[in-house]
């Protein structure tokens, strides 16, 4: 006999990937093109200021505040001394590009594929080796995927729900989520994994860096007290902190409108857990909560070094790419050692 309740969880979702994608600096020229599809004056008017914030600021990968550096022009040191005192990123005297767009590129929107997002579960792991600020490294994600984030639109004799079509993203909201996506990644690949020595490093460089640039007498002093507090933690006390840390950042993330969070319906003695990602960020954060639920084996990928998921066969490297039936790393890894 059937159970009375089932849980069911999926993303029934199709994903439209254009031939070609360009980073435009100037909306002028987006506003010239002409398109039977979309009218891109119009997708390029919404958007653009719609981020508030780069949460978590010190506590982000370095690579990554050496990427946000990079992009306004100032050193790190300089970035550290605007971030101090919890001066927002985004208040500072620094401006960051926020009009440039990627976008489809030349006639190339007529011309697309689709993919189903439940024949790639390992989407949370390729979203997350995107480096921010790197257009080379953002263009290589988004042809095989599509545009993480953007205006989402249909051309108008289309009518289907479940197709995220996304001719066009801010580059800077793009760059924003980036960060933010990265960072959750680090904090929860880590719990799976149960560094213990890594989240532990990893805390006291933060501590460390906000106690080197901060002024205020008061913070220096609580921040003495967490450094000498987060010693002593045992790996179960540690574990408990890090899994604190990771369900603010989702309750953050829904602050911000940036992440849905679960929808129930029941009907038919079945209860349908919704997902509706507004975009592929979105789809990463599910996958990347199941994967905090199910705990799958991450292991680093011979090839790029990034961390994948390892399913039950003995994997070596990432899973193929939306489209392909074997995995460019490994593919990538064998022509290198028969060239040797
Ligand atoms: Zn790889």
């Amino acid at each position: 006999m059937k159970n009375s309740f089932e849980i069911i969880s999926e993303i029934d979702l199709e994903v439209a990937v254009f031939n070609e994608y360009k980073k435009y600096s100037s909306l002028g020229n987006v506003r010239n093109k002409e398109s039977n599809l979309f009218n891109f004056e119009d997708l390029s008017q919404k958007g653009g200021n719609s981020r508030q914030a780069f949460i978590r600021d010190f506590s982000s990968n370095e690579n990554d505040l050496v990427s946000i550096a990079k992009a306004l022009n100032i050193s790190l040191d300089v970035l550290y001394n605007t971030m101090k005192n919890n001066v927002n990123l985004l208040d500072s005297d620094y401006k960051f590009d926020k009009t440039s767009v990627i976008t489809v590129h030349g006639k190339d929107h007529l011309n697309y594929k689709t993919y189903s997002i439940s024949e790639i579960p390992n989407l949370y792991t390729e979203l997350a080796k995107v480096e921010p600020f790197n257009i080379k490294s953002i263009l290589h994600f988004v042809k095989r995927f599509g545009l993480p984030t953007g205006v989402r639109d249909f051309p108008q004799d289309f009518n289907s729900y479940d197709l995220m079509m996304m001719p066009i993203a801010n580059y800077f909201e793009l760059n924003h989520d980036l960060i933010l996506y990265r960072d959750l990644f680090h904090l929860v690949q880590r719990y799976i994994r149960k560094d213990i020595k890594e989240i532990k490093q990893d805390r006291m460089n933060e501590l460390n860096k906000i106690l080197n640039y901060t002024e205020l007498s008061h913070t220096k002093e609580f921040i003495n007290n967490e450094i000498v507090r987060f010693k002593k933690l045992d790996e179960k006390d540690t574990l408990a902190y890090e899994l604190n840390e990771i369900f603010s950042f989702y309750n953050e993330l829904e602050n911000q409108n940036l992440f849905k969070g679960f929808m129930y319906e029941g009907s038919n003695n079945q209860f349908i857990r919704k997902l509706s990602p507004n975009d592929l960020f979105g789809v990463a954060y599910i996958q990347l909560y199941n994967a905090l639920i199910n705990k799958p084996e991450l292991k680093r990928c011979k090839f790029c070094n990034h961390y994948f998921e390892s399913s039950s066969w003995k994997m070596n490297f990432c899973a193929p790419l939306p489209f392909r039936k074997r995995s460019s790393c490994e593919m990538a890894y064998n022509n290198q050692k028969y060239k040797k």
